[in-house]
């Protein structure tokens, strides 16, 4: 079973997700649950989490199927150790939440090396506090997301994936988030099914899909292998609706959040139908 739904609205409070959620018809979701562009937040109080439990419950939405996404500020590669253990105490911060909230997975952006170390440096600094992390930390699961390799940011090849999850100490806590925006101008081509069993083949001989725990599901604005990151809207953009049907019926891709990130909130209703009614 496939399990669609979209990155949603948590102002006000986290409880809102769900709500937000369930009103667009999403089967799984995804939420920033502090600000994503402040580093400290206010700690989750006691209504706050009786009621994110209450919501969740009504949206009979299970966790297994909500990939929280951290804060844009976090840079665990930063190559400025100051920089890097302020990044690393926030990821924490990330993580615990999550555990409050009983949520099994936290979906985050490797990190950047802004042109100051080199690129294996950079990935041992993020395999480095993901170490640390997990062993502050229970139950939740860090989940690696794809980049577009915009700027200095790693993660846009499946080697730099592989990397990391190398260096994890304990690997049943670590997994794969597959932006099908990132993976495309990162290079990786999913349009036509030859190439999209190439890209993914690919994919199981260099990361493996027992470590795919998730996916953005977002067409893409620019260019294959343009390493620019801007999402657009399903069969909007240069991948096109083969590659979505591909993935509604690929049985690789049943029971993780498949979430969408596409530009314009107001059709994700459509979208998410758009995406059910494409599975054969
Ligand atoms: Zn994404
Ligand atoms: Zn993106």
């Amino acid at each position: 079973m496939k399990f669609f739904g979209a990155h949603v609205s948590a102002s006000g409070g986290v409880f809102n997700a769900p709500l937000n959620a369930m009103n667009i018809g999403a089967k799984a979701f995804a939420l920033f649950t502090k600000n994503q562009r402040q580093w400290s937040a206010k700690a989750l109080d006691n209504k706050t989490i009786d009621l994110w439990f209450k919501n969740l419950e009504k949206s009979k939405i299970e966790a297994k199927h909500i990939l929280p996404h951290n804060s844009y500020l976090i840079n665990l590669g930063h190559p400025d150790i100051e920089a890097r253990e302020k990044s690393l105490d926030s990821f924490i911060d990330e993580v615990q939440r999550c555990e409050i909230l009983a949520l099994d997975k936290l979906n985050f952006h490797p990190g950047s090396h802004l042109r100051k170390i080199s690129e294996e440096e950079c990935l041992d600094n993020i395999a480095k506090c993901m170490n640390i992390t997990l062993d502050k930390t229970n139950g939740v699961k860090l989940v690696l997301e794809n980049t577009a390799g915009q700027g200095s940011n790693l993660g846009f090849k499946f080697e730099h994936l592989a990397y990391i999850i190398d260096k994890i100490e304990d690997k049943s806590r670590v997994g794969v988030c597959i932006d099908t925006c990132h993976m495309f101008t990162a290079g990786y081509d999913i349009r036509t099914k030859e190439a999209y069993e190439k890209s993914w083949n690919d994919f199981e001989n260099i990361v493996g899909f027992k470590y795919l725990s998730g996916m953005h599901i977002n067409d893409s604005k620019p260019e294959l292998g343009s390493r620019v990151d801007r999402h657009d809207s399903l069969g909007e953009g240069k991948i096109g609706w083969d590659a979505f049907k591909f993935i509604a019926n690929d049985p690789r891709m049943e029971d993780i959040p498949l979430v969408l990130e596409t530009i314009d909130e107001s059709i994700w209703v459509k979208e998410i139908e758009a995406l059910y009614s494409l599975i054969k």
